[in-house]
């Protein structure tokens, strides 16, 4: 039988636990969302990708899932520091743009993306900059917890008073002696009584524009802040899942749990989930490495470093065949592979759709179905369940070369199996026609279009005018040029 308990890390505790959300049937999870300054890269499909398989998977398993994923449009200062430029504002101010232009702009760029990618749309997608009050809320509560201090307008949180009562630490791992061993030499920046204390309200210095009135200053909320605020509003204060990148675990997620313990007494996360970085020809992604691809250059090829376009689904699949956990690196010959992969997958399955049934079936099926599901129950293992994926392409082969059969009843279940999981699950979508079947389509046109000026060349003006009006026929639109010739197809 399959095993039907579904497993997921638990960065907080390190190990696998068996999913059991706080209500019966009904999951909230949370994931940090995209920055909105510039258009989005490699590094945030892959978070999108996960995620979506995780919430589809948990909307399979017949749970009712609400899940947030917000958009950071305020607060999220240069290198992810207290002080510096909002990341936001430095992009309007180059751009000589309002800020809420360049967060509509970006914002509206990443759907166009991860539509592209089939990536579903949350259940809510709340914005940091329309959550003011609620983050100034959670501020006073902190405070009243005697958690926060202010100084000159702005409020931080107290660290080494947090970690006497509680544990700060305990997601990434750190000791709060070893936090301040490193952060002694970086100070003098601020009024923050240590180093390792973050903000909550930034007062606004007065060249700043992204600002609103409180009671300690104008100014506006601290990075971390949002996310405690917002899953707490549309979650409540425990809920089951909070994903994001595993470089938000450190101090991103390590303050939001600080944030929401101090406010409300209780932690409020019950697995927190981490999906790992993407590198390129085993390079980490960076600007200044002159790798930084954007999904607009890969889906179009336009980027030095690629050799051919890759297809949304192309990328998806690959994404998938790494486990979320470990670093998935990115090359044409990786990228192609998947390709061709994705393709033989995609195309057995329309193989299997023409099979006749059987009076009986000579195969066994059950096994690949079984090992699918447990790989998938075992912490999203899509590398592990697509190769039982292909185990079964051999059994859907052997049925095509007619040297196996299949019964009606087992056909249906196989069938099923196929367009669950690789649709519905890994929410793999066919494509129309991928850059590779257009590449051999524009050959293949090409070449007789070349044989027809050959054919000219010859005096062979039988087969030139065979070859052009069997293409005018088809929907071919040729013109004649001095050097060649052109076409267009208008189907
Ligand atoms: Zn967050």
């Amino acid at each position: 039988m399959t095993e039907n308990k579904f497993y997921i890390y638990n960065s907080l505790s390190r190990k696998k636990e068996e999913f059991k959300p706080i209500i019966e049937g009904h999951v909230g999870m949370y994931v940090c969302g995209p920055t909105v300054y510039g258009d989005p890269h490699l590094g945030h499909a892959r978070p999108a990708i996960t995620f979506d398989i995780l919430f589809r998977y948990l909307k399979y398993l017949g749970n009712k899932v609400r899940y947030v994923r917000n958009i950071t449009d305020v607060g999220h200062l240069e290198n992810d520091a207290d002080s510096g430029e909002d990341k936001i504002a430095k992009k309007a101010r180059l751009e000589e743009l309002e800020p809420m232009e360049v967060v509509q702009y970006y914002t509206d760029r990443y759907h166009l993306f991860t539509d592209a990618l089939n990536v579903q749309h949350p259940s809510i997608e709340p914005r940091a900059s329309g959550h003011i009050i609620e983050q100034m809320e959670m501020i006073e509560q902190i405070d009243k917890n005697g958690f926060a201090y202010e100084v000159n307008g702005s409020v931080y949180f107290d660290v080494k008073k947090y970690n006497q009562a509680h544990n700060y630490g305990k997601l990434s791992g750190r000791k709060i002696e070893d936090m301040l061993e490193n952060t002694r030499t970086l100070d003098g920046q601020d009024d923050k009584h240590s180093s390792i204390d973050f903000a909550l309200w930034k007062k606004a210095k007065p060249e700043h524009i992204m600002r609103w009135k409180s009671k300690w200053s104008d100014g506006f909320p601290g990075w971390h802040l949002e996310c405690s605020a917002m899953s707490t509003k549309y979650l409540g204060q425990q809920f089951d899942i909070h994903g994001g990148g595993l470089d938000l675990q450190f101090p991103h997620h390590e303050c939001e749990i600080a944030q929401s313990t101090a406010a409300n007494g209780k932690e409020s996360v019950k697995y927190w989930m981490h999906n790992n970085m993407i590198t390129i020809n085993g390079q980490k992604m960076g600007k200044s490495l002159g790798n930084f691809i954007t999904l607009e250059e890969l889906f179009t090829g336009s980027h030095k470093l690629l050799e051919q376009a890759y297809s949304p689904m192309t990328i998806r699949f690959f994404i998938m065949q790494a486990h979320y956990r470990s670093t998935v690196d990115f090359s044409n010959e990786a990228l192609q592979a998947a390709q061709k992969g994705m393709e033989k997958l995609v195309k057995s399955i329309e193989v299997l759709g023409k099979i006749k049934p059987a009076d009986k079936s000579t195969v066994e099926i059950q096994t690949v179905i079984d090992a699918t599901f447990t790989a998938i129950n075992d912490d999203l293992n899509t590398p592990i369940a697509i190769s039982k994926l292909f185990d079964g392409v051999k059994i859907i082969n052997s049925l095509n070369d007619g040297k196996e059969t299949i019964s009606k009843q087992d056909l249906e279940v196989f069938i099923k199996f196929y367009n669950d999981v690789v649709f519905e699950i890994l929410g793999l979508k066919k494509e129309e026609a991928n850059s590779s079947d257009n590449t051999v389509f524009n050959n293949v046109v090409d070449l007789l279009l070349q044989l027809r000026l050959d054919a000219k060349a010859n005096k062979d003006y039988e087969t030139s005018d065979k070859i052009r009006n069997k293409l005018a026929e088809l929907g071919f639109e040729i013109k004649d040029k001095k050097d060649g010739f052109e076409w267009q197809f208008k189907g």
